[in-house]
Parts: structure tokens; sequence; C-alpha cells
């Protein structure tokens, strides 16, 4: 047990539950494929392990295995790192710059946001990812990019394996012009496999090629876009912000200046902020190096003037039919069913009455909250209704009247919830 702390950090242990997901369970699954097709091919049918060659081959996809696993396993059970529950900025005075999550009951720190699946506000969230069943964020930010990087080599260096096995299987290791490459390829002619190539291991063989061709293609785009992130020192959801801070000052024309605070203004210096020797980023996840122009709050004052100006633009609207909350409703037509957005967030229930107010929208379906009524929140100090915390997407409206905000006939509403709290 000693060694295999040293391997992986075992620290949250009872976290062991965020295995039992299909995405952990398909991602294991096709490394345990992967690695198993390419070690038994290279035993049996492609390569003897008594050739120098054989043995660097050998010794190089079990690295692969084991360094894939060690990122894989570091990236879910480090995991993001999350925000104290009651957390609370030292200086009181601090607290005014920034939001409240009523669900982790305190601030959130800057670059932190809650994430609906964790349950917790995450330190320098960027996204959740169901591979991992966990969020990518401050500690796992550079296991989870090494992880990126080493599954396409692995499984690059496993489909060549593939390739060869079936190559030379079916050609009767015919030589095909190595004279090019300085590898000795006689070992391998004079190799009498231990077993026939049969069709299910050549079946096998091929299942797994597309497996590992597959996940180099995936992973690898999700290299570069992780990478970009690392780079820029700035996560996918401060892209967005970043974005909708240019079109707030642009729709306002208030002459501002946005700088993203965060970016050190150098590739190398934000690399080493993520990468480090021992394997922990800089910081604590609450303080920031900031651009010099900047300050601990420039980012977080700008989400709440985001906040403020969400709530100025959005357009009330009253429910007209039942929704239930499904997720590619059948019943409420077919361009709702096809249009459905490709989210994995559960949509809210909606009764006829409600009230809700849309924020933007598309053509058939539209972000909003969705209005609480007071008696809903009986015991709590609340008298006036009030938003919950959800984001909503509804469908099909047509105008409204003078600015009042009527609807004349909202044939269907479904609502979507978000990961803001
Ligand atoms: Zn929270
Ligand atoms: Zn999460």
């Amino acid at each position: 047990m000693n060694f295999l702390s040293t391997i992986v950090t075992f620290e949250n242990l009872h976290e062991v539950r965020r295995l039992c997901h299909w995405g952990p369970i398909i991602a294991l699954s096709v490394i345990a494929i992967c690695s198993t097709m390419a070690i038994i091919d290279s035993i049996i049918w492609y390569w003897p392990l008594d050739t120098t060659g054989g043995s660097i081959n050998f010794i190089m996809l079990i690295n692969w295995t084991v360094l894939i696993l060690y990122n894989y396993f570091n990236a879910m059970f480090v995991g993001p790192g999350y925000i104290p529950l009651g957390w609370k900025p030292e200086n009181q005075q601090e607290a005014q710059y920034l939001q409240y999550c009523r669900v982790c009951q305190g601030h959130k720190a800057p670059r932190s946001h809650h994430c609906r699946k964790c349950n917790r506000c995450v330190m320098k969230m960027d996204h959740h990812c169901p591979w991992i069943n966990n969020c990518c964020g401050h500690l796992n930010h550079a296991y989870f990019t090494s992880f990126l990087l080493l599954a396409p080599l692995g499984c690059s260096h496993a489909a060549i394996i593939f390739i060869m096995t079936m190559y030379t299987q079916l050609y009767e290791r015919i030589s095909f012009g190595w004279s090019t490459v300085k590898i000795d390829m006689s070992a391998v002619r004079q190799f009498q496999p231990l077993m026939p190539f049969s069709v299910p291991a050549f079946a096998a063989t091929l299942f797994a090629l597309g497996l590992a061709l597959g996940t180099t293609i995936a992973v690898g785009m999700l290299f570069f876009i992780q990478m970009k992130v690392v780079l820029r020192n700035k996560t996918s959801i401060e892209s967005w912000i970043e974005e909708k801070a240019k079109d707030r000052i642009q729709h306002y024309q208030t002459e501002e200046e946005f700088i993203f605070p965060y970016d050190l203004s150098s590739r190398w210096q934000n690399f080493k902020q993520v990468f480090t020797w021992s394997g922990t980023p800089i910081g604590d996840g609450i303080v920031w190096p900031v651009h010099p122009k900047c300050h601990q709050h420039t980012l977080t004052i700008e989400q709440l003037k985001q906040k403020a100006d969400k709530r100025v633009r959005s357009v009330q609207y009253q429910v007209v039919e039942d929704y239930n909350g499904a997720c590619c409703p059948v019943n409420k037509g077919i361009q709702t069913f096809f249009r459905t957005p490709c989210t994995e967030e559960p949509r809210i229930p909606l009764s006829k009455g409600d009230v809700i107010l849309a924020t933007r929208g598309t053509k058939w379906w539209m972000y909003g909250d969705k209005v609480l009524h007071d008696d809903k929140l009986r015991g709590r100090k609340i008298a006036f209704p009030v938003l919950n915390d959800r984001l909503g997407l509804f469908f099909f409206f047509s105008e409204t009247q003078h600015g009042t905000f009527v609807v004349l006939q909202l044939e269907n509403l479904f609502i979507l919830h978000s990961q803001r709290s």
C-alpha cells in the first residue's frame, strides 16, 4: 500500500465511488482493451520477446499503460480542489466583490465556480469531465492535461502494433521494403507465432485498432484545447466570461478596458503555474498572480456586473402549458425533439402559470430563470418572489406586446437548469 500510495494519491479514497459512472467505465475499458490487445499481439503474433527491439517495444507498452493510468487516477482522485464550505475572504471588505454560493454557504473565491455534479465550488474550474467523473480544475489540471497527451501517444503505439500484427500475419510476414528503416526484421520473419492468427484474433485486433485510432483523434483534439487553456492561463469558463465582458462593454459603450487578469503574458510563465516537478500546481487556489494592471477582484467584479446586466436584460414570460422536464420531449413537436440542446443537464418541469425570466435564446429553445413564488419558500425570510438558481431553456414563443412581456401564444415551455448558483 505504501508503494501504491507513492504512485496514486489515496488521500481521497472515499472518492472511489467516482468509478461507478459510465465515463470511467468506458474510459478504463478502452485503456484495458487497447493495452491488453497490444501486449497479447506483441507476445503471441507480432514480435518475439527475445530480440532487443521486441523487448523495448514491450517495455514501452507497459510504460504507456502505467503512465496513462497514473495520470488518469490522479486526475480523478486528487480532484480539482474545492473551496472550503462556508469560505469567506480574510478581509471582510472584499466580500462585496465576490459572488455568494448558497449551496456551499460561502463566498466564491476568484476563479472558482460551483459545479452541480460535484456539488461544491471548484477551484479554477474549467469543466466537469464525465470521463474522469470529476471536475478539471486547479489541482488536477496538470494530471488531466498529461493524460490527454499520453493517451493518444500510447494509442498510436498500440495502433502501430495492431496494424503490423495484422499485416505480418495476413501476408505471412513478407518483407515490405524495410531496408530504408533501420530495424532488423529478420527475427520477426523467422518467428513462429505461439498460436495461429485465427479469425477471432484478427477481429479482436481490428476492434482494438478502431478504439485506438478513435481515442488518438478524439483525445488528441482535447489535448490541444487543454494546452491552449494552460498556455493562456484562461479556463473555458473564463473565455466565456471574457466574451461576455467585451459584449457588455460594447453594448453600454462604457469605454472600459477589460484586461484578462490571470494571463501572465508569457506562455512559459503560464505553463509553469500548472506544471511543476512536484505535481502540485503553484498557488493555494484562492489567491492568484495577476497582470500588473489588474487586481485580485478584476474578474469577480466583472462577473457581478454581468450578473446584474443579465437581470436587466431579461424578459418575463408566463408558462401556458405544462412540461414534465423530459430531455427530448416527444409530445412537443418534432423540432423540439430533434433540436434539444446538447447538454447532460436535466430540465426543470414547469406548470401552467409559472413565471420565467428569459435571458437569451434561439428559435426553438431559450435560456432563462424560473421565478419561485414565496409559498415555495415558506420558513425562509423571503417575502417576495425570488429567482431560483436555474438557467432555463424554453421553446416557441411569439411576440410580446408593448414591452409588457405578455406572451400571446406560448405553445410549449421547457426549462433547463445551469451550473450557476
Ligand atoms: Zn458552491
Ligand atoms: Zn464537477
